[in-house]
């Protein structure tokens, strides 16, 4: 695997790879990696590509400062396991490669009712600071493919929508099923922060969300959001919410509605630290 900090460099590389493997298949993250993000990896080696990962903690994301502070950071970690996964090239920018004019600089995208619900409602600013990074790392890199997970539903929604606004409407996006702990939890860097005993209570927001889509048949969505509300409250964690929504563009859904693909989001805190999770309804 070759490492680049600046653009420039990484540019002239890429453009040299005239082998086989020409099409680049790009997978940006925060850092902290887990399984999870090698499998985004792995999936793009799997379809012959170029892969190149991106680590960028990014400042503008963050809506709140302590989580950004907090944010795990394990560079050397994070080499060897891309280096396993069969990564070809790293981007390791620092923020200001990325952002030379200062992060208030760069354009802003807006991405209308997306940004106002969910995610976008409960991290005011955060998408913006999603379609900043995204775009900036899209321009620089030019994938053909692009890998992100469904772990972040909403962000997937949000960076198709960013790719046409930015007239890359060609590129593939590829949707990764989420990676989960043998207790359900989906891998997130932020798991790093749980103690033994969060750690050991985690699993209950996938729980929660396999009761919404088992209970489908049987009950309003109303009532089993309570049994859920509940539940986590029970084991002391705090959700921000738990949601039913068209699975094609997140209108949220009072009750099921088996003529429609469904989608069950939920976001919910563990002391400090911020889980979501997501299950498409079968
Ligand atoms: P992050 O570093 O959290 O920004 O994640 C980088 C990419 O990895 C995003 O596209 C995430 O959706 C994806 N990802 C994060 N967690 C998982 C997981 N548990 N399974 C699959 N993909 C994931």
């Amino acid at each position: 695997m070759v490492i680049f900090k600046k653009i420039k460099d990484l540019q002239v590389y890429i453009s040299l790879q005239n082998t086989a493997k020409s099409a680049v298949g790009f997978i940006p993250t925060l850092g902290a990696l887990h399984a999870g993000h090698l499998s985004l990896v792995e999936k793009a080696g799997a379809e012959g590509m170029l892969t190149v990962c991106s680590i960028f903690l990014n400042p503008t994301q963050f809506n709140d400062k302590k989580d950004l502070e907090k944010y795990p950071v394990s560079t050397d970690d994070d080499i060897e396991l891309l280096v396993k996964a069969g990564c070809d090239v790293l981007f390791l920018p620092d923020v200001s490669e990325i952002y030379p004019n200062g992060t208030d600089g760069e354009a802003t995208y807006d991405f209308g009712y997306l940004d106002t619900i969910l995610e976008g409602a409960n991290r005011p600013g955060h998408f913006k600071g999603v379609g900043q990074v995204v775009s900036r790392l899209l321009e620089i890199v030019k994938p053909d493919n692009l890998y992100i997970g469904q772990k972040d539903y909403q962000q997937c929604m949000v960076i198709t929508k960013l790719a046409k606004m930015i007239g890359m409407e060609e590129m593939k996006i590829v949707i990764c099923p989420t990676l989960r702990e043998s207790d359900g939890l989906a891998m997130s860097s932020r798991n790093r922060r749980l103690t033994e005993t969060q750690r050991a209570i985690a699993g209950v927001i996938y729980q929660c969300l396999v009761s919404i889509e088992s209970k489908q048949q049987t009950a309003s969505f109303a009532i089993v959001r309570k049994e859920c509300e509940d539940l986590l409250a029970a084991k002391g964690l705090k959700p921000e919410y738990i949601a039913l929504a068209d699975a094609r563009d997140l209108t949220p859904l009072e009750d099921y509605n088996k003529d429609i693909p469904m989608v069950t989001l939920i976001a919910a805190k563990v002391g400090e630290i911020r889980l979501i999770d997501n299950l498409l309804l079968q």
